[in-house]
């Protein structure tokens, strides 16, 4: 008889943007006609960056002869596109890092889960409230939860509380954590931690003997001087971090996959004897285990993003996001709501009006304008009364959608 994970069991049937999508397919099925703009959206709309298709058709030509075929890569990634990501992501911002630190991946989100196979099920976790949800729903299916409480919290799971009046910015724990995950700029709070914020999770996590799973994933939308693109540019992180970077919102990869992360070699995890272990060759291990590289012409691709017009056509791109991410901000504070973020993140973070529970905003908003947002609960408690804008759809449905919006707002 097979057994399965009963950790599976306990998540919600839904992953939340699934349980979104099952909620826009019911209003189509009710208003077929409805013009629909999803403006809470993740996936990004403008095409590749014509330095990465070149790459990544000449990647093909390569491929279709005999004598520049390749057939599997090195499981890590290859040397061209490590070499250029520390250059260009680490050197350029005072960082070094040798190659064997550096692993490709087909999408952070799949290492953002991965990373947890490396550590021991008894850790206690940390995660910030409101975030990403895939860092909760990793330890509800890793087995680290525990059990839910009278407060409908994971009993083994620390969260660590982000409220609008301390501007989402997150305290450090009380509890002793070992495992925490950060995520900056944030998804969804869209706010950045400036390098001071920064060095106190740091400096925690060294006293504590903690690690800090580093989400970057939207590093390129930083715009502010004081902000940290990498936890490396902390003194000590790299005796305590692991980074995990994205081309996905970088350079619109959320199609073609691609991601890197971070192992420094002098972060040290431990038995439960207290022998030391360098993290760095576990995932090694593992990925040499469990992957066979991402695709060449991929990497390709995402080499491409270095390159003189390569740099130019992302950087254009993402500043388009962020123009629409600004009409976001600009036209809901003028209607008078609490808006955050948007400035160094694609996201932008409302509050409901009326203090309406975000569930009931995001039926609302959806049923009398078209408009989807994605609603504040759905990352966390903290996120209720606050939803998701993101500066991601194009230009004439985001101005549309304000339209929608002022009416809707009556104005
Ligand atoms: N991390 C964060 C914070 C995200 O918001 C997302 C996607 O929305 C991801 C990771 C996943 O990115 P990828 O496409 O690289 O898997």
């Amino acid at each position: 008889m097979a057994l399965v994970n009963e950790n599976y069991l306990k998540l919600p049937e839904y992953y939340l943007f699934n349980e979104i999508e099952q909620k826009i397919n019911t209003f189509k099925v009710l208003h077929p006609d409805a013009s629909i703009i999803r403006l809470g959206q993740g996936d990004v709309s403008r095409p590749l960056p014509e330095a990465v298709v070149t790459a990544m058709q000449n990647a093909i030509v390569e491929m279709s002869e005999a004598s520049t075929f390749r057939g599997y890569g090195p499981e890590v990634g290859y040397n061209f596109l490590i070499d250029k990501i520390i250059k260009f992501d680490y050197q350029s911002r005072g960082v070094n890092l040798s190659p064997d630190e550096v692993f490709i991946s087909d999408g952070s989100k799949s290492d953002v889960g991965n990373i947890g196979h490396i550590f021991g099920r008894d850790n206690i976790i940390a995660i910030t409230d409101p975030v990403y949800p895939v860092y909760e729903n990793a330890a509800i299916m890793g087995g680290r939860s525990g059990y839910v409480t009278e407060d409908a919290i994971w009993s083994n799971i620390v969260y660590v509380p982000c409220s609008e009046k301390e501007g989402w910015v997150p305290r450090l724990p009380k509890a002793k954590v070992d495992i925490i995950y950060l995520c900056y700029p944030n998804n969804p709070t869209g706010i950045a931690l400036t390098k001071e914020q920064l060095k106190m999770w740091v400096d925690y996590a060294i006293e504590n003997k903690a690690i800090i799973i580093y989400d970057g994933a939207y590093a390129a939308y930083i715009r502010e001087d004081n902000i940290p693109h990498s936890i490396y540019e902390i003194k000590g992180a790299k005796k305590c971090a692991i980074e995990i970077r994205s081309f996905s919102k970088t350079a619109g990869f959320t199609g073609l996959r691609c991601s890197y992360t971070v192992v420094p070699k002098d972060i040290i995890g431990y038995t439960m004897y207290g022998e030391c272990l360098r993290v760095n060759q576990l995932w090694n291990r593992r990925i040499t285990t469990y992957y066979n590289g991402t695709s060449y012409i991929v990497q390709r691709g995402a080499e491409a993003i270095y390159s003189k017009e390569g740099q130019k056509q992302y950087k254009e791109i993402i500043d388009y996001y962020l123009e629409n991410s600004a009409i976001i901000r600009r036209e809901l504070s003028s209607l008078g709501l609490d808006v955050y973020g948007g400035i160094n993140s694609p996201n932008v973070w409302i509050k409901t009006p009326y203090k309406m529970n975000s569930w009931r905003f995001f039926e609302e908003l959806l049923y009398d304008t078209a408009v989807v947002c994605i609603p504040g609960d759905g990352f966390g408690h903290k996120g209720d009364g606050f939803f998701r804008f993101t500066g991601f759809n194009s230009r004439e449905n985001t101005e549309e959608a304000m339209h929608r919006f002022r009416k809707w707002m009556g104005q």
